[in-house]
């Protein structure tokens, strides 16, 4: 048996980032950057006030204080959004809003609060610093400077800072486009009426919500019955997306054809990966298009997905980082473990006076998928030990943060 590093390491080998596309920046989220964004414009585009109050120059304020204010003659005012065309001369100043272009002539911005105003007249009760509450052209983004590289991650801000140098497209790493097959005899479709020794394809509604939520394309393919001619035809229509994941057939049952069937489409390795649930993995390729052949119990098929599939979607997509962290949780009661092998343990995972604590969700068994739902981590239990006390500390991977699971959420 392979361990859980081997096959990640093997799998991650064969999978490097998609071409590159042009897409509008508000569909740039969560993407990948392709290319370098060189500035065209600066941020702030103009040195402007950081503050409403008083455009001045330092020269008239030097030794102000409430005591001993400097009195100045008040210009006009300096809006945002346009320039105000006033100069600032000696014993004078421009009231001015915060965003405001800096009139020619002052040096320095005297916050409101840090005056007294009269009609036509301002007293200055403070010696502002040099450039006080101005905002420098440029200070945020110098023109002609890189702003993000490619491999960068664009966050919503990273949309913020773009927007505000004009770029409305930006070149980003393709989608991946990733087919799935689930495979069975005793499989139906959601619509479908069970008739007797039926079940529903649960494992792709639930595959498809996990890549969508990736950012990736899911293409589902329906499900093939375990009939080769069917696997073939299927197999290969799935050639044309950029990874096939298939489910099911690939433990060692009588009708485990899948096995057979990618071994004979392409170049495939099967494994028993040392871990539990999800020890059947098949991987490899099918002409160029990878294929990751999950188990069929929906459990062990969502538990691959997160440890094999999800990393190397995420390399596809360009991503540096492809492994969730692994953060130490906080047991609130003892854990048995039934067998030797590494567990992945389905769990609810909370913060607790400022610590992560984790209770399982129940059952675990590979085909209790409530226990999946109900959770929001997968606590990382190794080889060997087989009792955990309440209180002992264990590594967990974190699904996204922050959302809710089945009706629950992180205040809870
Ligand atoms: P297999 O590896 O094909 O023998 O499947 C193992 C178990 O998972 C069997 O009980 C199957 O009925 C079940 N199973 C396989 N595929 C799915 C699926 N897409 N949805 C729900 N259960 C499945
Ligand atoms: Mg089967």
């Amino acid at each position: 048996m392979i361990t859980v590093e081997e096959a990640l390491t093997t799998i991650l080998a064969r999978f490097k980032p998609l071409p590159a596309e042009r897409v509008p920046l508000r569909e740039a989220w969560g993407r990948v950057l392709a290319a370098d964004v060189v500035a065209r414009e600066a941020i702030p585009p103009f040195d402007n006030s950081a503050m409403d109050g008083y455009a001045v120059r330092l020269a008239d304020c030097v030794g102000a204080t409430e005591a001993h204010p400097k009195a100045l003659r008040v210009l006009g005012e300096a809006p945002a959004g346009r320039t105000s065309g006033l100069v600032v001369t000696p014993g004078t100043a421009v009231r001015i809003m915060t965003g405001a272009p800096i009139p020619e002539g002052a040096d320095a911005v005297v916050m409101r609060e840090e005056t007294r105003e009269a009609p036509e007249r301002v007293e200055i009760l403070v010696e502002p610093e040099p450039a006080e509450h101005i905002r420098r052209q440029g200070e945020d983004v110098a023109r002609g400077s890189t702003v993000f590289e490619a491999g960068e991650l664009l966050n919503p801000a990273a949309l913020g800072v773009l927007a505000s140098i004009g770029v409305a497209e930006v070149e980003v790493v393709r989608r991946p486009r990733v087919a799935l097959l689930a495979t069975g005899d005793e499989l139906v479709p959601i619509e479908a009426e069970l008739a007797a020794g039926q079940i529903h394809d649960s494992t792709g509604p639930a595959l498809e919500a996990l890549l969508t939520r990736l950012g990736a394309v899911p293409v589902p393919l329906g499900v093939a019955r375990d009939d080769r001619a069917e696997l073939v035809a299927k197999v290969q229509e799935a050639t044309q997306y950029d990874l096939l994941l298939t489910t099911g057939g690939v433990s060692v049952g009588d009708h485990d054809l899948v096995k057979a069937v990618l071994g004979e489409l392409g170049e495939m390795a099967f494994w028993k990966v040392n871990m539990q649930p999800g020890k059947p993995l098949a991987f490899g390729a099918v002409g160029q298009t990878p294929v990751l052949g999950l188990p069929g119990n929906p459990v062990s098929s969502l538990v691959a997905f997160e440890l094999f599939v999800r990393p190397a979607v995420r390399r596809l997509q360009g991503h540096a980082r492809v492994q969730r962290p692994r953060v130490a949780v906080t047991l609130t009661h003892a854990l048995e473990k039934r067998m030797e092998r590494r567990q992945f343990v389905r769990a609810w995972v909370h913060v607790e006076e400022g610590r992560y604590v984790a209770c399982s969700t129940g059952p675990q068994g590979s085909h209790v998928l409530t226990s999946v739902a109900r959770g929001n981590a997968l606590l990382d239990l190794p080889a060997g030990a087989h009792r955990f006390e309440a209180g002992a500390q264990v590594p967990a991977l974190l699904f996204e943060e922050g959302e809710a699971y089945a009706g629950r959420d992180l205040d809870r």
